[in-house]
């Protein structure tokens, strides 16, 4: 097992810096997730904690120890890839005991290892078949198994489950999750799938760009999302943001859009210029009392709830309400937001205020 820190962590390509001075911790036994949209850098961070690219700058250590400029082979982890490459000339048997072979244990002691490993991901009565025939999920098993049949101190996964149809996707995640609470191994995981990261991550950086946007605890980064990129990346649909002129002052209770004031959290500090209003679909509610209204331009019906979309004052804004609750296009309504979930952002700087 293994505590990673990162450290200013850079890499450039040339005159592109795909990474820019990230720097996060990864605790012990954690599932930890790197998510971001395609080209973010998520892929060359991962990269480099494994020791597969050199950083232009900055520190990687695991357990204490700097291990940036480490080949990959001295760092005691396990990557498993997307495209999971097993040895299609041996049995499933062949394919885990392969690391220990090359290791050169003794046979009777691989023998045990495997039987071990087959045993945690259920695949004993496969072990003499060829990886051939073998079914997507057993790939991924099999895959799997000779990641962790050497005991390595983490494991790095990119997008492991990319290759898999939906359904069977939530299925394997659900396995992975349960596989890494047996065997508590520190595990990194590189996803673009931000509900695959919500339901699997103990903990998220969320990347944009080569930029850090975020890092934390699923809850604390959707409730209170630090950038309007993370606001609009997690969630679906995402947090709808409403801008509006005339700033907030300091220890404000309200902002005013349109004329109507909205109450917010109190703030800490004031600022002047246009912000805007985060808010997140379940927490509008219809309120004929309220001043801020809205008309229905869509309604998507998703079984107990739907997805209700108004036009408003400050821009579109979605909802989402029981699927009892009367909605038809054309309707208008007086729109009220739970004061206690809203964020502030400021509109140049794109980062929610304090
Ligand atoms: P994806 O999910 O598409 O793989 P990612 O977030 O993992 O995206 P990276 O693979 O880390 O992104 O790539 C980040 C950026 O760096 C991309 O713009 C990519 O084109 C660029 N890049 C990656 N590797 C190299 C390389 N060896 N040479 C030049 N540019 C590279």
């Amino acid at each position: 097992m293994a505590q990673i820190r990162i450290e200013n962590l850079r890499k450039d390509f040339g005159d592109f810096t795909a990474v820019q001075s990230s720097s996060f911790t990864i605790e012990d036994g954690e599932f930890f997730m790197l998510l971001g949209p395609s080209g973010c850098g998520k892929t060359t961070t991962l990269r480099m904690m494994a020791g597969l690219e050199l950083p232009t700058a900055g520190e990687i250590y695991i357990d204490g120890e700097e291990v940036g400029m480490r080949r990959a082979a001295e760092r005691d982890i396990a990557f498993v890839f997307q495209m999971f490459a097993l040895y299609p000339h041996m049995n499933v048997r062949g394919n885990i005991s392969y690391p220990l072979k090359s290791q050169g244990l003794p046979r009777a002691q691989i023998r045990e290892k495997v039987a071990e490993v087959a045993g945690i991901l259920g695949i004993e009565d496969i072990l003499d078949r060829p990886v051939g025939g073998l079914s997507g999920g057993d790939r991924q098993r099999v895959a799997l198994g000779r990641a962790i049949v050497r005991d390595p101190k983490a494991f790095f996964m990119d997008e492991p489950l990319g290759a898999l149809d939906a359904e069977f996707r939530e299925h394997m995640a659900e396995e992975l999750r349960a596989l890494h609470d047996r065997m508590g191994a520190t595990t990194v995981y590189v996803t673009h799938d931000q509900l695959e990261a919500m339901q699997m991550g103990d903990k998220i950086v969320v990347m944009n760009h080569g930029v850090v946007e975020q890092f934390g605890v699923p809850q604390d980064i959707y409730d209170w999302p630090a950038t309007k990129f993370v606001a609009d990346f997690i969630g679906s649909p995402p947090m709808n943001v409403l801008p509006f002129d005339g700033g907030v002052a300091e220890g404000a209770r309200s902002v005013t859009l349109d004329g109507v004031e909205i109450g917010v959290p109190t703030q800490r500090a004031g600022r002047a210029g246009r912000l805007s209003l985060g808010v997140r679909p379940e927490h509008v509610a219809p309120d004929p009392t309220s001043d801020y209204r809205g008309e229905v331009t869509a309604v998507e019906y998703l079984g107990t709830t739907q997805i209700v979309s108004f036009a408003t004052p400050c821009g579109p804004l979605k909802a989402r309400l029981s699927s009892d609750q009367p909605a038809a296009i054309g309707d208008r309504t007086g729109l009220r937001f739970d004061a206690r979930t809203l964020t502030l952002f400021d509109e140049v700087t794109g980062r929610a205020l304090l």
